[in-house]
């Protein structure tokens, strides 16, 4: 993952965000995915999900429902269809 500043990228093993320090995925960042991924959708969810492992490891929360939330729960139920 490239951490260029102003990439609201995650910072490890703390899973928050190197630009703006909130929990990340943050709201920019979750912006920033939905338009990056808008064509594919299953892929994002794929991307959110090893994410999701990683931090549920290094966070030591493994099946943690709250952390489900934070990484899957904002994403939009229904994806658009083109
Ligand atoms: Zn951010």
């Amino acid at each position: 993952m490239a951490a260029g500043p102003g990439e609201h990228a995650p910072v490890t093993p703390d899973w928050t965000c190197g630009t703006c320090g909130a929990e990340w995925p943050c709201e920019p960042k979750r912006n920033r995915l939905l338009s990056e991924y808008a064509a594919d959708r299953a892929m994002l969810s794929i991307y959110l999900g090893a994410c999701l492992a990683a931090a549920a490891d290094d966070l030591h929360l493994s099946g943690s429902t709250s952390l489900q939330d934070r990484f899957l729960g904002w994403l939009p139920r229904r994806p658009k269809r083109f």
